[in-house]
Order: structure tokens, then C-alpha cells, then sequence
């Protein structure tokens, strides 16, 4: 191991391995720390997004869909299966298979590419020196050109909930329950709490979710909300608003848990209950007190529009800085400041930072939403479009949803696309490189889509904005 290097990242999670491999790829010696342990207590690579996050809760809901599918979807359409059941030890298993599939790529891309992949601790000191505290063996001092901390999140703790890992869990926890618990209680209606109770209800569990604020998903598009709202209401998911949660209590092997509504007191009890209420950067033992590194009033590491700290060549990317927590945020991140250390000069588009929650139907957005540019006063033009009319979705008997496009109203510039639908996180996609590229709504209108598709609704929606949706009729009629 060598004791100098252009690039030190701290962290191998989406951000920092992101950041590791285009630095190596430039040319640049580079090693990237990282002190993740898998659960056979072996050193594993990828960080929250492909070991407790991304990954291992999409396994989940593909298998949960299917079993739900085979329940109710296929006999619906004439296709008949003997009675469906579920074996969770196997979908565990299989969850297992496909995380290890790509952790264990990391490794040899890492190698690959000429990465040093140094297992253990990484602490920043003054001067871009880091300390490298291996798994086993003593601490070292490293000297690095330039350092990206890529440290992540972890999940937020409420005291009146305090996790045990066994009856009250995180998310990580919700990954990984050994049966379906009969009845499951989520604090916190927000993309973990839909996510992860969509697959426990789906199994079968009677899944209650207590949320704090009044509003349903407010970040997304008022309408979108609304709808996706009802749709979960009707697979059974039951969502109460405006719950302040005052404790839970693990007796006789089940929860119970005390909250305020409007109503007053009110009891619940739960075999397991999820805490899904946010999650907070991870800054434990990763800087020195002289490191120059400075946080925001929120607790995460202050960086610039271009992730540089205030500590001269010292950057930070992904979950541990402003903005939202998603993977793909973190990826284009590293790159960019990777490409940055280099000489180049990429810039991150946050306008085009595409949102997803992974349910069914999903729900995906990409830019404003009209709530958003109604308390701006800028003008806009609306174009939607129904999946209960759009061939494809009938044909696939996945008819819930909408697409919702925000133009405008000057230059018919997209602003704005909700979709609440089938296949939403890949729809989304078209918008956010329709938006990357400028695009106006006429512009993806006058592209062609081939028939019969999802995407049809998004071109549909995007006629629409002008009044010329073809295939329902439009509200307001323009030449
Ligand atoms: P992380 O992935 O958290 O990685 C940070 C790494 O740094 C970890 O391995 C950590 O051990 C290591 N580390 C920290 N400190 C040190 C140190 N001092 N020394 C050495 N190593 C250190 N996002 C999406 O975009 N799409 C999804 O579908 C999605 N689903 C999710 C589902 C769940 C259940 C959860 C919890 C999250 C999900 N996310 C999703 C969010 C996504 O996982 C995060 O946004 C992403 O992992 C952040 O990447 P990161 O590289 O910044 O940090
Ligand atoms: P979130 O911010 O999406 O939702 C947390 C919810 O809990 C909010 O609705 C909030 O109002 C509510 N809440 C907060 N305190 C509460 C309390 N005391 N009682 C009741 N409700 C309370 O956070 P999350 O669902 O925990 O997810 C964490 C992060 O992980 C998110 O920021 C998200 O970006 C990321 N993530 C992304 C995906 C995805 O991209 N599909 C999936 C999972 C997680």
C-alpha cells in the first residue's frame, strides 16, 4: 500500500464509487476507503444504495408485486394459478443473491479500473491527510493531492420510538423480517414507509402508517399526491395524517404504540413496527477537529454548487451534503467531481434530478410541481393524460395513473412531468432528457413514439399542453 495519492474518497457507497472509478479512469492514483461490513462480517463494498437501500427493497417489491400479481392481477384476466403462497426465506435468499451479484462487482471494477480499495476507517485530517484505520491493524497516515468524502446518511432516531432491531426497526431492519407480520405499523407515510409497507401488505401483513404532517407525499405534485393517495388506500395500505407519535412499547412480544391525532389519544398494536422518518448525514469520527472541513446548521458537510468543502481540495458528494438523497444525485456528483479534479468542467443539473418511489403504481417526477409555480405566479400550461386510455395499459390490465406535464406558458419550456403510473420510473427518464435538452412541450409532441406504448401517455400529455391530445378530449381547444 502506498502512502500517497492524487485521490483519497472516503466511502464506497454510489457517491464515492462513482467518484473512485471516473478519477482512476482519468489517470489519477486513487484509493477509495470504506468501512462497510456485509452481514458474515466480510468487508463489502457499495454502501447503503446496494446493501440496505436501492437494491435489496427493489428485490423486494419486484417478488412482492409478482405474489401479488399471482393473487389478484391473473385471475383477472383469465389466467389461473393454484393458491399462491409465500416462501420468505427463499425471497430472502434470492433478495441475498442479487445484492452479493453486485457488491461483489464493485471489487473487480475497482480493479479494473486500478483502484486501491482499502477496507476500514477513513478519517480526515488538516491538510488533506487521512487517517486509515484498517478493519484489523493499526492506523496509518495517508497524504492525497485531493480527498471526496462520500460518507452517506443513516437512518433518523425519534426518542418515543426507540429501534431494538428485533419488534421496532429501521429500514434496514424491514429488509430482512423472517415471516409476515400480521399486522405492521410505519411511522412515517414517505417513500421508505410506502415502499416497504407496499411489500409487507402485499405478503399479507394489515399495514397502518402513522405521518406526521397533514398533507399526503407534499413534495410531489398536489394532484399526483391526491390520486396516488387513493390507490394505496384501495390496495389497503392505511395512512393516517397528522399523527404525532408519543411511544411504543415492545410487551408480550408485540408493539404497542401510543399517538395524538385530532382526535385525541389513540392506541395501536403491531408485531413490528418500521421507523421510516427520514435519515440524517453520517459524520461519526470522519473529521478532525483541524480538518477545515465546515457543516451546514442541518448537520451536513457545506460544499458549494460544485461539492468543493471549505478545506482547499477537499470535496463531498452523495447523502452526506444538501439536496436530496438518492443515489443517482450522488453518482453524477463523484463524476463531476472527478472530471472537475481533472480539469474538466461538467456541472450537475439539480433542476433535472428525477424522483421516484417505487410502488405500485410508481410514482416519478422530474422539475416543478403546480403548487410550486402557482406560489411563484409564473404562468404555465397543463397537458395530462389517463393510463385507463392508453392501449398498452389496457392491455396490461395496469390501468391506474396519470401523466401530468407543466409547460411554460410563454416559451411551452417543460417545467415540470408527474407521472403516477406503470412503469413511471422508467417514463420519467424521456422527461428528464427532454428537460436536460431545453425541450419544449411541442417538442415532444412533435416526436414520434412508437405504438402501442406507456410512453404513448407522455406524448399524449405533452399534445395536451396545447390542446391537441388526440385521444381524449381536450378542455381547451387551440389550432
Ligand atoms: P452511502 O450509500 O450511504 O455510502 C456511504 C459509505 O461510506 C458506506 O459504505 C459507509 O460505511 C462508508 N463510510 C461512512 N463513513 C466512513 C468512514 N469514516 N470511513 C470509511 N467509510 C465510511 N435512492 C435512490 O436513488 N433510489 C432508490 O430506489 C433508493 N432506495 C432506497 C431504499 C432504502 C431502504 C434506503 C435506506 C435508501 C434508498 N435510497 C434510494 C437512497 C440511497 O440508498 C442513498 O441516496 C445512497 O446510498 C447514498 O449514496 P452515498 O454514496 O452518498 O452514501
Ligand atoms: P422521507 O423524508 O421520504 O419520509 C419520512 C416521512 O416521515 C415524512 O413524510 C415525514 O413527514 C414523516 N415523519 C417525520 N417525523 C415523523 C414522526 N415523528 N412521526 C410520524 N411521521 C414523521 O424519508 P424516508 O422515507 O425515511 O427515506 C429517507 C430517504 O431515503 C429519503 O430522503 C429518500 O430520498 C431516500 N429513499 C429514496 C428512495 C427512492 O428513491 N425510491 C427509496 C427509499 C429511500
Amino acid at each position: 500500500m502506498s502512502d500517497k495519492y492524487d485521490v483519497i474518497v472516503i466511502g464506497a457507497g454510489p457517491a464515492g464509487y462513482h467518484a473512485a472509478i471516473r478519477c482512476a479512469q482519468l489517470g489519477m492514483s486513487t484509493a477509495c476507503i470504506d468501512k462497510s461490513l456485509n452481514e458474515d462480517g466480510d468487508p463489502v463494498l457499495g454502501g447503503t444504495c446496494l446493501n440496505w437501500g436501492c437494491i435489496p427493497s427493489k428485490a423486494l417489491l419486484d417478488i412482492s408485486h409478482k405474489f401479488a400479481e399471482a393473487q389478484h392481477g391473473l385471475p383477472d384476466v383469465g389466467v389461473k394459478t393454484g393458491k399462491v403462497s409465500i416462501d420468505v426465506a427463499r425471497m430472502m435468499e434470492k433478495k441475498t443473491e442479487v445484492v452479493k451479484k453486485l457488491t461483489g462487482g464493485i471489487p473487480q471494477l475497482f480493479k479494473g479500473n486500478g483502484v486501491t480499495s482499502l477496507p476500514g476507517t477513513g478519517k480526515l485530517l488538516a491538510a488533506r491527510q487521512v487517517e486509515y484505520t484498517p478493519h484489523e491493524g493499526k492506523a496509518k497516515v495517508l497524504q492525497a493531492e485531493h480527498v471526496i468524502i462520500a460518507a452517506g446518511s443513516v437512518p433518523v432516531d425519534i426518542p418515543p420510538a426507540p429501534v431494538d432491531g428485533k419488534h421496532i426497526v429501521d429500514s434496514t431492519g424491514a429488509l430482512s423480517f423472517d415471516s409476515v407480520p400480521k399486522r405492521l405499523g410505519v411511522i412515517g407515510a414517505g417513500i421508505i414507509g410506502l415502499e416497504l409497507g407496499s411489500v409487507w401488505n402485499r405478503l399479507g401483513s394489515e399495514v397502518v402508517l402513522l405521518e406526521a404532517l397533514d398533507e399526503f407525499l407534499p413534495m410531489a405534485d398536489e394532484r399526483i399526491g391526491k390520486d396516488a393517495m387513493k390507490i394505496f388506500q384501495k390496495q389497503g395500505l392505511d395512512i393516517r395524517l397528522g399523527c404525532r407519535v408519543t411511544g411504543a412499547e415492545v410487551k408480550n412480544r408485540k408493539v404497542q404504540v401510543a399517538y395524538k391525532d385530532k382526535d385525541g389519544e389513540q392506541t395501536l398494536e403491531f408485531d413490528k413496527l418500521i421507523v421510516a422518518v427520514g435519515r440524517r448525514p453520517y459524520t461519526e469520527g470522519l473529521l478532525s477537529p483541524d480538518s477545515g472541513v465546515n457543516l451546514d446548521e442541518r448537520g451536513y458537510l457545506y460544499v458549494n454548487d460544485l461539492c468543493a468543502t471549505d478545506a482547499p481540495n477537499v470535496y463531498a458528494v452523495g447523502d452526506v451534503v444538501r439536496g436530496p438523497m438518492l443515489a443517482h444525485k450522488g453518482m453524477e456528483e463523484g463524476i463531476m467531481v472527478a472530471e472537475r479534479i481533472a480539469g474538466q468542467k461538467p456541472l450537475v443539473n439539480y433542476e433535472t434530478v428525477p424522483s421516484v418511489i417505487y410502488t405500485h403504481p410508481e410514482v416519478a417526477w422530474v422539475g416543478q410541481t403546480e403548487q410550486q409555480l402557482k406560489a411563484s405566479g409564473e404562468a404555465y400550461n397543463v397537458g395530462t393524460f389517463p393510463f385507463s386510455v392508453n392501449g398498452r395499459a389496457l392491455a396490461a390490465n395496469d390501468t391506474d395513473g396519470m401523466v401530468k406535464i407543466l409547460a411554460d406558458a410563454d416559451s411551452d419550456r417543460i417545467l415540470g412531468v408527474h407521472v403516477l403510473g406503470p412503469q413511471a420510473s422508467e417514463l420519467i427518464a424521456q422527461a428528464v432528457i427532454a428537460m436536460e435538452f431545453d425541450a419544449s412541450a411541442e417538442d415532444l409532441g412533435l416526436t414520434m413514439f412508437a405504438h402501442p406504448t406507456l410512453s404513448e401517455a407522455v406524448h399524449e400529455a405533452a399534445l395536451g399542453v396545447a390542446g391537441h391530445a388526440i385521444h381524449m378530449v381536450n378542455r381547451k381547444k387551440k389550432k
